[in-house]
């Protein structure tokens, strides 16, 4: 098997449009295959499957990936909160061309479907009349077992928030127990995790012109199952990247601690000898080495994470793969990983390159109906009420807070709009949004307002392994870090890195 990736990605708008453009743009998604012979479509290109109800609107997943691919030249359904108990509604529309594209929707559902203290929800905010129950557990690996069972050679690819943050092995609060990446339980084909964009458009073009999904394994933003590692790639153990450490008691905050002043007396010799057990000596690499490093040496290394069992049974190894999984996550060096669950191996390229803010108007520019589908009625969406006036201006978050999960999604990287595409949409809420009474309710992002916040240099945020790297630094620790974007060599105990 050969695995290559491409550092440059084709720009969202600069791929040759599908010949079924001249089916010219929808006013909806066609959700029925009434709509498809309204359209005068025979079949759809790519049938998105969602866990949310459909609102054509940029907040919501289905809608950004259904529009984006309709720009790219494809006819596009939704199959929305289908009925699961067979694959008849799985059928609706047909068999897809190229493949199905199956999502929880804009949240893991069983966030949806349960309360915090694992109580059944009788509501979901993405629902119509926020009715609970119109989804699964764990519908994406529902939605993709039913698609498979509907069409079984159809290409299934799985993403959104669910199958992202569910693409290696995981804790599961649910069952209080950690689950092999959602991809096998689903057996999709392939998982993309992240902004979606630039990895949809891009597998959609490929099968579009005769590739096979197994043959769709360079993709930036993927993640999918492989038997033997690539013959070309150097692997590297995950314990040159963080070195497993003991679980320390969390210090309790209410605790007061006298200072301890060391004088040095006492413990001088002790000091000595640790000192010398834990010594690191770093030794900056020679001219040769650092133009084969940035030759793209990282292009071709494989990170070998602890096997599923191995964190399974060790919350160590499972702290451990966790914060490997967070150091490579900057686009600029990430390395691939992978890791073994039973018999195979699941590979996870690296995060996919952040969207220009060309990319991004190019996104939030298109064409919505800025409304639910008009299926609904005049059913009330919770989650639509609530952003119906509000305007999406960046991505991304370089937080890093531990309790939360926007860097393995969205990455650290912010990722903005400019402010005439930012205008613009509030021109389309003026014209398009029922009830708008001249009042945007926000503008923002999945965090703080991070707008334009950046690194200053882009050399660092490039080569710099540490996550730390993508926060604004000061001139000070910009030297440091631009010291450390060297390879260099750092033996510690009887370990080399
Ligand atoms: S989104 Fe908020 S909670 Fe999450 S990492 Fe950013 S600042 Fe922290």
């Amino acid at each position: 098997m050969q695995i290559s990736l491409s550092p440059r990605p084709t720009p969202l708008n600069q791929y040759p449009v599908y010949w079924a453009e001249c089916y010219g743009r929808a006013p909806f998604l066609p959700v029925s295959r009434a709509e498809m012979d309204a359209l005068g479509w025979d079949s759809c290109d790519v049938i998105l499957v969602t866990g949310d109800a459909y609102v054509d609107h940029p907040s919501f997943g289905m809608a950004i990936i259904g529009r984006l691919l309709e720009a790219q030249g494809f006819r596009v359904g939704i199959i929305s909160q289908p009925n699961w108990n067979s694959a008849a509604s799985f059928k609706s529309l047909g068999e897809p061309n190229l493949f199905f594209g199956v999502t929880a929707g804009n949240m893991d559902s069983m966030i949806n479907r349960y309360t915090a203290d694992r109580k059944i929800r009788s509501d979901d905010a993405y629902s119509p009349d926020d009715i609970g129950g119109k989804r699964p557990d764990r519908c994406s690996i529902v939605y993709a077992q039913r698609c498979r069972e509907a069409y079984k050679d159809t290409p299934i690819v799985i993403g959104g928030i669910e199958a992202s943050l569910r693409r290696i092995a995981h804790y599961d609060y649910w069952q209080d127990k950690v689950r092999r990446s959602i991809l096998a339980d689903a057996k999709a084909d392939l998982l993309i995790y992240g902004n979606g964009e630039r990895a949809i458009v891009e597998v959609a073009h490929r099968l579009s012109l005769g590739h096979g999904i197994e043959d769709v394994n360079d993709v930036r933003g993927t993640a999918f199952f492989i038997k033997d590692l690539p013959a070309d790639w150097q692997v590297m153990d995950s314990t040159n990247v963080d070195k497993p450490g003991r679980i320390e008691q969390p210090i309790n905050p209410y605790d007061t601690v006298e200072p301890v002043c060391d004088s040095g007396e006492d413990s001088g010799g002790e000091t000595e000898k640790s000192d010398t057990k834990n010594s690191v000596k770093v030794t900056f690499a020679d001219k040769n080495e650092r133009v084969q490093y940035k030759l793209g040496q990282r292009l071709k290394t494989v990170i070998r994470l602890p096997s599923f069992n191995d964190v399974d049974r060790d919350p160590v190894l499972y702290a451990h793969a966790s914060r490997v999984l967070h150091l490579e996550t900057n686009p600029g060096n990430a390395r691939a990983l992978v890791q073994n669950q039973g018999g195979q191996k699941i590979w996870i390229n690296p995060p996919p390159i952040p969207l220009s803010t060309e990319e991004m108007d190019f996104v939030f520019d298109l064409e919505y109906a800025r409304v639910p589908h008009p299926v609904y009625g005049g059913a009330r969406i919770p989650a639509y009420e609530m952003i119906r006036f509000s305007v999406n201006i960046m991505r991304g978050c370089f937080g890093g807070c531990t309790f939360c999960s926007i860097t393995e999604h969205e990455g650290r990287i912010i990722q903005n709009r400019s402010e005439d595409s930012i205008i613009r949409e509030i021109e389309e809420i003026r014209d398009k949004v029922p009830g708008f009474t001249g009042v945007i309710s926000d503008l923002g992002g999945p965090t703080a307002n991070m707008y334009r916040i950046a690194c200053k240099s882009t050399k660092i945020e490039v080569p710099v392994g540490d996550h730390r790297a993508s926060i604004p630094v000061s001139v000070k620790t910009s030297i440091l870090i631009t010291l450390l974007s060297y390879p260099y060599t750092v033996e510690h105990e009887n370990s080399k890195v």
